[in-house]
């Protein structure tokens, strides 16, 4: 299974100018201007991109895999996303998580998700523990979960500052993240303590003093939502500097709402001169994104949708911004804080994730593991129950 794409616009995320890309079975094994034909017995697929913008595949690393949501009644439980909703996204790794609902749904069936998404040509990880303490685990330790089982990376979501949470104490998130950070050192994962951030106005206060009160190195702590009200945003700038990684999702935001786009909070994250390598943004997708009113009463919700980061790419080069200055929150960002080798840079040895932009950044083309899934803006894999 040999292809090779020529004239290629790569940006790896850095722009590499026109070349040409070989990819071999899943892997990127040749890139370069004007590589020479091979001998046509090789069997070899060529297409010319004439010039098209290639990034690599998205990387979210926050999403509802199996769906999530539930907050107001069993049967607003979101379904699972299917294959072709990531594929014509962009996305070509996703990390799972377990959301509020950590009793309808478990580790098994996310773990189960995530060996489908990959045997449906995708990549995937996923999360342990979920919301709440004590976590749901499947071995019965987070710590266990890291270290015995391949595809999970890290704890959570685990929630703070939110009424839906545990109410987590300092002590406990203290353990927690201890937990992820050690399996982390025992097997060069993430080990990564991701937490889900609510509207609560205590925002970011805990993490801070954990900084302050534990020796756990700062890249442990990654809060999610921080673009989900202004003031939470500021204070996630300042826990940026002092060495954390923060993620923004990508859901709407009407107008007069004290959040911030993910467009708008990356262009106010490099204003601030922010750490750029610190900063990434993911969809939530297949989880509700609810509105609560103050006795906690559910008012409306929407459901995360995994077309937000093509869109918010769209939107940032449209207002001016390079696309090369524009990918790594969406890219190598999150593949190098997760430590999913392979991924986010498109380079000779790295996995072929490859997502072909048209004029207006939509996928023209994505190539996952070196397969075509859309071609020409048609999904051309689908899921196992997707309809043709
Ligand atoms: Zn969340």
């Amino acid at each position: 299974m040999l292809t090779l794409l020529r004239n290629a616009a790569v940006h790896a995320p850095a722009p590499l100018g026109l070349v040409d890309l070989l990819v071999a079975g899943e892997r990127i094994v040749q890139l370069g201007p004007a590589l020479p034909a091979l001998p046509a017995a090789y069997d070899v697929h060529e297409v010319d991109l004439g010039g098209a913008r290639v990034i690599p595949g998205l990387v979210d690393g926050h999403a509802h895999v199996t769906g999530g949501g539930g907050e107001a009644g069993v049967h607003t439980r979101v379904p699972a996303p299917t294959l072709t909703q990531w594929t014509r996204a962009g996305i070509t790794s996703v990390v799972g998580t377990l959301g509020t609902d950590a009793e309808t749904r478990g580790m098994a069936e996310l773990l189960a998700q995530v060996r489908a998404l990959r045997h449906e040509g995708m990549s995937a990880w996923c999360w342990t523990g979920g919301y709440h303490l004590p976590p749901r685990t499947f071995t019965g330790s987070l710590r266990g979960d890291i270290v015995h089982l391949e595809a999970v990376i890290g704890v959570g979501e685990l929630a703070i500052s939110d009424h839906r949470s545990s109410q987590p104490t300092l002590d406990e998130l203290a353990r927690a993240a201890s937990e992820a950070h050690v399996a982390g050192l025992l097997t060069g994962k993430a080990g990564v303590l991701h937490l889900h951030v609510g509207n609560g106005a205590r925002g970011l206060s805990q993490l801070a003093a954990l900084l302050d009160a534990t020796e756990l190195p700062p890249r442990v702590f990654m809060p999610t939502h921080v673009n989900r009200r202004r003031a939470l945003f500021e204070e996630a700038i300042a826990l940026a500097q002092r060495g954390c990684t923060v993620d923004v999702t990508a859901f709407p935001v009407d107008e007069g709402e004290d959040a911030w786009h993910a467009a708008d909070a990356l262009e106010r994250w490099w204003r601030a001169g922010a750490p750029r390598d610190r900063i990434t943004v993911s969809t939530d997708a297949g989880g509700t994104l609810p509105h609560f009113d103050a006795q906690g009463n559910v008012v409306s919700y929407g459901v995360g949708d995994p077309a937000s980061l093509l869109a918010t790419i769209a939107t940032l080069v449209a207002r001016g911004h390079a696309l090369a200055d524009v990918l790594p929150p969406f890219t190598s960002t999150p593949a190098a804080h997760l430590r999913l080798v392979r991924k986010g840079t498109i380079a000779v040895g790295m996995d072929a994730d490859l997502v072909v932009l048209d004029d207006a950044c939509a996928a023209r083309h994505v190539l996952a593991r070196g397969r075509w899934h859309v071609r020409d803006g048609e999904t051309v894999v689908r899921g196992t129950f997707e309809r043709g």
